[in-house]
């Protein structure tokens, strides 16, 4: 299995290592501890960029108080990191310009040949922006600083990418976010669809009890599990089961049913939704459905008990495929896939599905891209109007999140006007025809330059 690769942070104290690790980690906070390996030691984390995963090392500060103890600490520490790295940021204060220990860490790394990237933190304006063309850097055996700030957050991603690269270069690539992280997959759908004997076939095991009737799930019980080499956690879901399918349930248990489901959704990346395609599509179904698109969690439609269709035709899955597209408007965005779970008829080619969902969710399009794309929408389509007269104007439009794909659309509106929400979906289509975010929700807010503020998940 490949390794994922290692960035350490090294440079003096004070520079802002720490502050940049935060920077480089903090949209994943809430994956990092579903990330297999991963330690709770606040030096260590996965920084997951453009759906790819770099490990990043702090080092702690490289100074000492006297000075005849520099350069032996120096070189102990900073050589700790480096031998165990694969790929140094090697941090400097804008601000400061090179010192002597800044100097002594670069001749130390310089004669390491290991591979190194300058970052000039603390650049926070255009003045301290400029200095990394400055004569102070001239002398030096290191290329240039790339100017981040960690305060504002800019640069990073230019770092990031340039990371990137050199880790290609030397044949440590960062690893597919799906490699690396546990993806965390509920199977869920109404009693007797055959989620069990789906996850009997998907585990290989008879951990999940069948029989002819519901309530054959005992004892909630989350399997890890592992597949080519990738790791999921199958999130046992019996409890929702047993609570919305009790007879004379009423309201109050159905509300505890969407209840449990909302908790259950807190922690999954992917939902298998599971349909039995001899029942057809039913009210509770599309009650899930609107559930899931709300919950922002990745969905994979399985269309179960396919081998119960009797004289198949070459047309039937397009046609049910379309029948259940036109109920399940919500889940647009979501795969389905035709299988038997009692066969195991294509049950494995859902683990495809549940890797590529989940990859989906951490691409991140860079501003530079998103301004091409956007004006390439705008002439195809101008903005439509809600209410009002005039077509708004686009003023912007910048992917701001990951986990899931969320974009932020600026647009000037007059007082009385409104972009009409057909034009959002039509960015969303435009977004999913150019871009491989099958599985995944996308989620568009916009910020009007009037007071405001709507939200448009997809
Ligand atoms: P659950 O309540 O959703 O977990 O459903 P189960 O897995 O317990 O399955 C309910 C019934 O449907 C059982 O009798 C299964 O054998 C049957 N079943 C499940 N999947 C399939 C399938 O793909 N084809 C057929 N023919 N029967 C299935």
């Amino acid at each position: 299995m490949v390794r994922t690769p290692k960035v350490a942070l090294i440079g003096r104290t004070n520079v802002g290592k720490s502050s940049l690790f935060n920077r480089m980690v903090e949209e994943q906070k809430s994956l990092v501890s579903s990330v297999a390996g991963t330690t709770r030691d606040r030096f260590e984390a996965d920084c997951i960029w453009r759906a790819e995963v770099m490990r990043l090392v702090d080092t702690g500060g490289l100074n000492v108080d006297r000075a005849d103890e520099i350069e032996k600490n120096i070189v102990e520490q900073a050589t700790i990191a480096i031998e165990e790295s694969d790929l140094i940021f090697f941090v400097v204060d804008m601000m400061v310009g090179p010192t002597a220990d800044d100097r002594e860490i670069a001749k130390l790394l310089f004669a390491k040949k290991k591979p190194v990237i300058v970052l000039g933190n603390k650049a926070d304006t255009v003045t301290l922006r400029a200095r990394v063309d400055g004569d102070d850097w001239r002398s030096w055996p290191l290329p240039r600083p790339v100017p981040v700030s960690a305060k504002q957050g800019t640069g990073v991603g230019d770092v990031l990418d340039i990371a990137r690269e050199k880790l290609l270069e030397i044949g440590m690539p960062p690893q597919p976010v799906s490699n690396v992280a546990t993806m965390r997959v509920a199977v869920l759908g109404e009693p007797n669809v055959g989620k069990s004997t789906l996850l009997n076939s998907l585990l290989g095991t008879r951990r999940f009890i069948t029989a002819d009737m519901a309530h054959t799930t005992r004892e909630p019980n989350d399997a890890p599990f592992e597949h080519n080499e990738k790791n999921y956690l199958f999130i046992d879901t019996a409890g929702i089961r047993k609570q919305s399918s009790i007879k004379n349930s009423g309201a109050h248990l159905e509300l505890q049913g969407v209840e449990r489901t909302l908790k259950i959704l807190e922690r999954t990346d992917v939902a298998l939704f599971v349909l039995d395609v001899k029942q057809g599509i039913t009210a509770q179904d599309k009650h899930l459905a609107g559930i899931l698109a709300d919950a922002g969690v990745s969905v994979v439609i399985v269309a179960n008990k396919w081998d119960l269709v009797e004289q198949k035709t070459p047309t039937m899955i397009t046609e049910v495929e379309r029948y259940m597209r036109s109920l399940l408007p919500h889940l647009k965005y979501a795969p389905i896939v035709f299988v038997s779970a009692l066969s195991g008829q294509r049950t494995k080619t859902l683990f495809d599905c549940i890797d590529k969902a989940f990859q989906a969710r951490f691409i991140h399009l860079p501003d530079a891209e998103m301004k091409t794309f956007i004006s390439r929408v705008i002439m195809k389509h101008k903005p439509s109007r809600g209410k009002g007269v005039k077509h708004p104007k686009i003023l912007s439009f910048n992917q701001i999140a990951t986990n899931p794909p969320t974009f932020l659309l600026k647009v000037n509106l007059s007082r009385k006007d409104s972009l009409a929400d057909s034009y959002l979906r039509f960015v969303e289509n435009v977004l999913r025809e150019e871009y491989t975010f099958e599985g995944t929700p996308i989620r568009i807010r916009i910020a009007a330059t009037r007071k405001s503020h709507t939200t448009y998940g997809g």
